[in-house]
């Protein structure tokens, strides 16, 4: 795994993979309420939107769901890392209530 590109003066989840890899983090930390995530969820509505808080960019973000499909409406597209995060996040609520780990 390669951390390439570092052009960052907007969140640095600019990526997909970047969210899929921070939803990695999130998910494995939620329990103990740890501070080295950088997203947190604040609101989810299933099939709806989802509505993050963006700590490398101090700003909530909200990713809606078209379709199934997410889009963040605060980068404005359907690749940044809260999108990926956002995927990752509803097949985890799809998956129900079971714990994974
Ligand atoms: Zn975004």
């Amino acid at each position: 795994m390669t951390i390439s590109r570092m052009s960052d003066k907007n969140s640095e989840l600019d990526t997909l993979d970047a969210g899929t890899m921070e939803f990695m983090k999130w998910l494995a930390n939620k329990d103990t309420n740890s501070e080295n995530t950088l997203i947190i969820v604040k609101d989810y509505f299933d099939n709806k939107y989802v509505i993050l808080f963006d700590k490398s960019i101090l700003n909530n973000v909200i990713v809606a769901y078209r379709e199934g499909m997410p889009y963040c409406v605060t980068c404005n597209t359907d690749d940044c890392g809260h999108v990926g995060f956002a995927i990752c996040l509803k097949q985890d609520y799809d998956r129900d209530d079971q714990a994974i780990f």
